[in-house]
């Protein structure tokens, strides 16, 4: 499985910058996890291959560039760009952000094709099949109604936490699974903002070391993504001296493969 965290930001020289400021990854150039980078950071073979996109949660960074990705392809889609999500997130999306005054209901559009856009809800704790892959989404612990998930090809497994803090169910389907490649893990503050982190349901260093301890199976690869830009150097230097195997921060742009 081929999965790059897409950058937000580039340098003059059109470089990715290793600042994360919104989330978006894209398995096997087909299917996205979240889509704040997804207009901006797409190469041109993306834009015309990623048409799954699963929304963990409603926030802007997750979301910010969803309706003008939607907007740049809507002349030439040939099939409806699929969100999938649990019920209240869409509910979410259609009330403060496809709601004809932030952006157009482009559920509600069609071009010469048909449908530009179609919601999938998502069960709870059940598997589902999105493009080549089952995924098995749970809720996390966050401020809005968000979904941690576990994804397979059916030769490998990633986990992705979305944003949250504290938190057991998503740990329960991490155990449960069998060979599970590589686990990416929130860690948005530096220790000295604990108390920010906690109000705003997120993962210090500190507190993400304590939350490993929940993880019954090692050995796979633990990916801190979401890291605050303007924090960056401090969590990552916090991260190090937690010395946890396998532990690293996930680099914005690189593709890695499980
Ligand atoms: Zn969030
Ligand atoms: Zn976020």
């Amino acid at each position: 499985m081929k999965i790059q965290l897409l950058p937000s930001t580039f340098d003059a020289q059109g470089m990715a910058t290793l600042e994360q400021r919104l989330t978006c990854f894209v398995i096997d150039d087909c299917v996205a996890v979240d889509a704040g980078s997804i207009a901006i950071a797409l190469n041109g073979e993306q834009r015309n291959t990623v048409r799954d996109i699963i929304v963990t949660h409603p926030h802007m960074d997750h979301v910010a560039s969803l309706p003008i990705f939607i907007d740049d392809l809507y002349p030439s889609l040939q099939e409806p760009v699929r969100i999938y999500a649990t019920a209240e997130v869409i509910e979410l999306l259609e009330r403060d952000v496809f709601n004809w005054n932030v952006y157009p209901r482009f559920s509600d559009l069609k071009n010469d094709y048909g449908p530009v856009m179609e919601y999938i809800p998502i069960p709870i704790g059940a598997p589902f099949r999105v493009a080549h892959l089952n995924v098995v989404a749970v809720p996390v612990n966050h401020i809005v109604p968000t979904v941690g998930l576990v994804v397979s090809d059916g030769e490998t497994s990633v986990a992705f936490s979305s944003d949250t803090a504290e938190t057991d169910e998503f740990w329960k389907i991490v155990n449960e699974m069998k060979g599970l490649d590589a686990l990416l893990i929130e860690a948005s503050f530096p220790d000295r903002m604990a108390k920010l982190a906690h109000v705003s349901r997120h993962f210090t260093p500190a507190s993400l070391g304590q939350e490993l301890k929940k993880l019954t199976h090692n050995g796979m690869d633990i990916m801190a993504v979401h890291l605050k830009p303007s924090y960056r150097e401090e969590i990552v230097e916090q991260l190090a001296a937690l010395n946890i195997p396998k532990l690293g921060v996930m680099e914005p742009g690189r593709v890695y493969e499980w």
